[in-house]
């Protein structure tokens, strides 16, 4: 590991010029940008330390949720209202990572995420466009069974490795963030970015900007919704593919739809297709098999992920199941 210069700011303001010096990083709980350093996949000059800043707090008012982006995992997925009105919520989160590591992990953080694509991590592959911007991309014609299908380009296909992230992304979430230029809001659908020719660029967060918060808004589809991911292992593995769903009962019909795919996609993938195709719909397994039969259209699978494409549409078609049994 490269030595750092270290700071702890207790404002804001004082975090964004710290975090504006060039070739700064940010931490908060440290569970990915510990790992960057000592992989020396990251080597800032300085990090900036935020966690003195009054980001922590989850507060519920009947427009809905607004979570502080120093919240941890583990404290967002055990909230009551999380647990009582945000079921996928929950579920992405505890399926995502160990207990330990969702004790310390931010919600910031999370949002923030990093591929988990093994090339990146690994220095000594000198071929990342990610890493190293115009280096090329080992994974293409590499070992890919992890990679995406959806979203990808001819210089990255790294997958998106964030559960939590498909859960926001499939409620409708918006991301609060605070730069040299003021305040913003970002419908969570547009924060993340597909990687084109930029794969390093992986948000539209502008140098030195903080995210400060997440809110998730009330709906009349959260309570029936539900997060499925399959994986190689059920104790701790990023996912193959998975979905986050949110449906809008009437009786039994259809009213609303929101479904996401995660695991399968360079940032978490809404599916407008599906949606579409549940609307009036009975709520049942014939109607879910066939409105995620649409999914994956614009899959650009390699030969070593190529069953993703089905996978993703099962994926789907499980959790739509399994939002429909909610109470
Ligand atoms: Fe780097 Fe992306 Fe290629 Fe992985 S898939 S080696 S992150 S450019």
């Amino acid at each position: 590991m490269k030595a750092f210069d270290y700071e702890r700011p207790s404002d804001e303001s004082a975090a964004l010029q710290a975090g504006s010096r060039a070739s700064s990083r940010y931490i908060a709980g440290g569970t990915l940008l510990v790992d960057l350093l000592r992989l020396n996949v990251e080597q800032p000059a300085l990090v900036v330390d935020l966690n003195a800043l009054s980001l922590g707090a989850i507060e519920v008012s009947a427009s809905g949720l607004r979570i502080g982006a120093l919240v941890k995992n583990s404290d967002l997925a055990e909230h009551p209202a999380v647990l009582a009105d945000y079921p996928v919520l929950a579920q992405a989160l505890l399926s995502g990572a160990s207990a330990q590591i969702r004790n310390m992990a931010s919600l910031g953080g999370n949002v923030l995420q990093r591929t988990r694509c093994a090339y990146f991590r690994d220095p000594a592959v000198a071929a990342c466009n990610k890493r190293t911007p115009g280096s090329g991309c080992a994974a293409i014609a590499g070992f890919s069974r992890m990679h995406a299908v959806l979203g990808v380009s001819d210089h990255c296909i790294a997958s998106h490795p964030s559960d939590l992230c498909v859960a926001l992304l499939a409620l409708d979430a918006e991301v609060h963030t605070r730069g040299a230029a003021g305040e913003r809001t970002i419908a969570f659908a547009d924060f993340h970015t597909v990687p084109g020719t930029r794969p390093h660029i992986e948000s539209v967060l502008t140098p030195g900007e903080i995210v400060t918060a997440v809110s998730v808004p009330t709906s009349s589809f959260a309570h029936h919704s539900a997060y499925v991911k399959v994986r190689d292992r059920a104790s701790f593995a990023f996912a193959l593919a998975s979905a986050a769903v949110a449906l809008e009962l009437d009786g039994n019909i259809v009213r609303g739809a929101r479904v996401a795919l995660g695991g399968v996609a360079s940032k978490p993938w809404r599916c407008p297709e599906v949606e579409r195709a549940l609307l009036g719909k009975a709520a049942n397994e014939t109607s879910f098999r066939s409105a995620a039969a649409l999914a994956m259209t614009d899959a650009a699978p390699t030969a070593d992920n190529r069953f993703k494409v089905e996978l993703g549409r099962r994926v789907i078609a499980r959790a739509l199941e399994e939002a429909r049994s909610r109470p």
